[in-house]
Order: C-alpha cells, then structure tokens, then sequence
C-alpha cells in the first residue's frame, strides 16, 4: 500500500509541479487567491472530490471532500503570497514585476503538496483498500487574515476527526514548537484638517496621533514578557506633508506564547492608542482584523509524522542545485549562521551546527522543541485546538533562506522547492494512510487531544460575530 501512494505521488509529479508553478506565477494575496483556489478545486472535482465553495464567507476558501465513511482526515492547504516579494526564480534579486506579490513563504508547494496527498490517499479508497474519508481544506489569507479561524467560527471542523498539515522550510522536521498567539489589529485615528503652514493650530494631526502610539508601543515592550512581540506599518500618513493630516492609520500584530497572554496584554496597547488620542486630541477606532491561537501539540500524530519521514527521506538535490543555492547564499549576511541557530529551539542547535557548511538540511532530523515557542504565528494554531492535529516540514529551500523573503520565492518557483514539496505530499499521503488502517491510532491522538483541552478549552481569538475583513483589504490591496 505505501509503496503504491510513493509510486503514485511519483508518477505524476508533472502534473503537481505544473499546478505549484501555476499557483507561484498567480501570487495571489490572502482573501482574493481567486485563480490558485478555482485550479485546486476544479483538479479535485475533475478527481471526483464534492467541492464546496465560498466557504464562511470567504470567496477563495473551500472544502473538497472524498468519501463517505469514518474516520474523517482532515489536509490543510494554503495558497496566499505576500506582498512586495515578486522575484524570478534566479539566484540573485530579480522581481518579475516591482512591487507585486510573491510566494515568500512557500505556499504555492504547500497547497499543491496536500492536493497530491489528498489525490493519492482518494486512489487507495477508491479501490477499497483503506476506509474513510479525506478532504481538502481550502485554507486561505494564513498571512494576512486567518482564514482558518473564520472556519472554524464557521463549524466546518466539527466532524474531522484528525487534521495533518505541512510546511515548507529549510529543515525536514516535525514541528513540535508552539507558535505565538497573535492578534491582527488596525488603529484608525481621526483628527482635524488645516493647512499645515497657514493655521496648523486649527488641525488636530492623527499622524501626529500614529507616531506618538508608535513612540508609546516602543516603550511599553521593556515592561512586557520577553517572548511578547509588537510590531506594526503605518498604513495610511496622509497625503501631503502641508495638509494636517485628519485620516491615519497603524497596523499593529500583537503576539505572546499563549492566547491568554496576548488578551492581557492587548489591553495595555489600547491604552497607549487612547493616550495618543488624547495628547493629540484626535478620536481613534481599532478593528480586529483576525488573530490566531497558539499551538496545542499532538505527540500521537507527531510520532507517526516522524516515522513517515523516516520512510520517505529527504529529498535529493542535484549537482546543479547546489550550485544555485551556493550562488543564492552570496545574498546572506556573513554571520547568518549564527543567528539562523538563534532563531531556533535550544535543544535543536547542537544538532544543526552541523549544517553550517553545507547548503542543505540532508537528514531528517530528530523531533525536538517539544515545549518551547517559535518566533511566529499561524492560524493552524486555532485548528489543533478542535481536532488532534500535528505538522512537519520537508527541506524547500537552501539553509538559513530568510522567512518571507525574495529568497525564498526564488526556491518556490524551481525544482529546489518542488522536490521539497513531493516529498511534503508522501509523507502526508502514508500518514493518512495508517490512520485510516489504524483505527486504535486515531483513538489515542484524540484522547491525547481530549485530556488537553479538557482543562483550557478553545476560545476563538476572533470577535464574536465578526465577519472575515474582506472589504477592509480590498482598499489596502485595490483589488
Ligand atoms: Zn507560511
């Protein structure tokens, strides 16, 4: 049976390669990944998977489902790209157009890898081997808006019975870290025009309003939890330096280990925006535009992620692809190694000193970072906290590529991040697989889950009766 999915997966790696390419030339920015969703579900319809679309009220999210029995596998795909990021797929800076969005965190491979792991585990069901069904969440907006809590809210996870996702990276491993809790919040402050040489003292500057609650967030993180982290863009300053500005406007993340964490602290920001808006006397507004969870491990799933990339390996890079990622690590700092190992988890750098004079991550390393948090946020998150769910990375890309970076676009759109990403689908596909012939596995990763939200159950960090923000990143975008 594994031997035929790998065989499979394998066999069409043409098709999948054709689809990611597709999906990285569209670059699609979260909430209007219109062509990217339609290509992976119309592949999945054509497959013979029901679609539905437009799911929670989010126009590129959809749900592909094959079968009709028990237990019920959950993949997660994603599709967005990020702004700003367009490059070729050259080993030096090159944006295809200035300015335009890129595939800057991979997920052009990491939809198209669970496509294939979906279309593969289908075959097995098909001819009767395994029992169940799979499906495809059409996840969109991982970057910008959390699409997957706005389907949570929405109550599409409430019969999965185990959800398994990927992520491409620069290392094949189980994620086993936690992720920062987030919160996605945009402050909109309001002031008084006036003509800025002529009577400024009749304005009220809600630029002025902007820069103090920037100034005021500064000094507030010396007295907040080290693992806390604030950070914004100013997404609206005015529009000409001699009109006072009476619009302006500040896009904030706020992040912590725990979700609780962030919802204390998130008070104390929106003290400094009143404090701002008071010293300036201008009127602000904050609306939440999404939030994650922090992460809930599984090590039932975990462990069976790890043995199935023991199974397949790591991908293989070619004599040429070495030669492009020792051309694209020209663009890295000199001392990047030494803060790529600070950016991990403690207990994983003495096994990746090993890796600073090599381009690639060529073994599967062990799991490690169990009970410690990752720099970062991902609405996965809020997933783990309503089925058992476990993801994995496979190597996309030339160790210590930055996150969200041109560098990382360059990968995702050439074979370097293909082969990371067939072997991205295999994994999955063999993981669903033994779920499916193991019904005793499925029942400890959701006891595992049961005892550990028994004592915190899940709390949506979205507003209550909010709707996904589709119309505020219209105008950001001007889509
Ligand atoms: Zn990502």
């Amino acid at each position: 049976m594994s031997v035929k999915i790998l065989e499979w997966i394998e066999n069409n790696q043409k098709k999948f390669i054709q689809i990611s390419d597709r999906i990285w030339n569209y670059a699609e920015l979260g909430l209007f990944e219109k062509k990217s969703s339609r290509l992976l579900a119309d592949t999945l319809n054509e497959a013979g998977f029901t679609i539905e679309l437009g799911v929670a009220d989010m126009p590129t999210a959809f749900i592909a489902s094959y079968g009709t029995e028990s237990p019920i596998i959950a993949i997660l795909g994603e599709y967005d790209a990020l702004p700003g990021l367009s490059q070729d797929t050259t080993p030096i800076k090159k944006p295809l157009e200035e300015r335009a969005p890129g595939h800057g965190c991979g997920h052009n491979l990491f939809g198209t890898a669970c496509l294939a792991a979906c279309l593969a585990v289908k075959k097995a069901i098909e001819s009767g081997e395994v029992h169940g069904t799979i499906r495809y969440y059409g996840t969109p907006a991982e970057e910008n808006a959390d699409g997957k809590g706005w389907m949570i809210n929405a109550g599409v996870f409430d019969d999965v019975d185990i959800s398994l996702t990927w992520h491409p990276w620069d290392v094949n491993f189980v994620i086993a870290t936690n992720f920062q809790a987030m919160y996605n919040v945009v402050f909109r402050f309001r002031g008084q025009t006036a003509h800025a040489a002529g009577d400024p003292f009749n304005g009220r500057s809600a630029l002025d309003a902007v820069e103090l609650m920037n100034v005021g967030s500064n000094y507030l993180r010396e007295h907040i939890i080290p693992d806390a982290r604030i950070h914004y863009v100013i997404t609206n300053g005015g529009q000409a330096p001699n009109i006072v500005p009476d619009e302006a406007e500040v896009w904030y993340y706020v992040r912590a280990p725990s979700l609780n964490e962030v919802k204390s602290l998130y008070p104390r920001v929106l003290k400094v925006a009143e404090g701002a808006s008071l010293m300036t006397e201008t009127e602000f507004e904050s609306i939440l535009l999404g939030g994650s969870a922090n992460l809930l491990p599984n090590q039932t799933l975990e462990d069976l992620l790890h043995e199935k990339m023991e199974v397949v390996g790591p991908p293989q890079f070619t004599e040429e692809e070495y030669e492009f990622a020792c051309e694209l690590r020209k663009s890295f700092p000199e001392n990047y190694f030494d803060n790529y190992l600070a950016g991990l988890p403690q207990d994983a750098r003495p096994f990746f000193e090993r890796f600073r004079e090599k381009e690639f991550c060529d073994t599967i390393s062990p799991i490690f970072g169990r009970g410690t948090t990752l720099g970062g946020s991902t609405d996965v998150g809020d997933v783990s906290w309503v089925t058992p769910l476990a993801q994995f990375a496979t190597v996309c890309g030339t160790i210590g590529t930055p996150g969200h970076s041109w560098q990382q676009v360059a990968q995702a759109g050439m074979s370097i991040g293909h082969k990371g990403m067939i072997t991205a689908a295999k994994i999955l596909g063999l993981a669903v697989i033994e779920l499916l012939q193991n019904p005793g596995l499925v029942e400890k990763a959701q006891k595992e889950f049961e005892e550990k939200i028994k004592t915190t159950p899940f709390e949506s960090p979205l507003p209550e009766g909010a709707k996904p923000p589709i119309e505020y990143y219209k105008s950001l975008y001007k889509q």
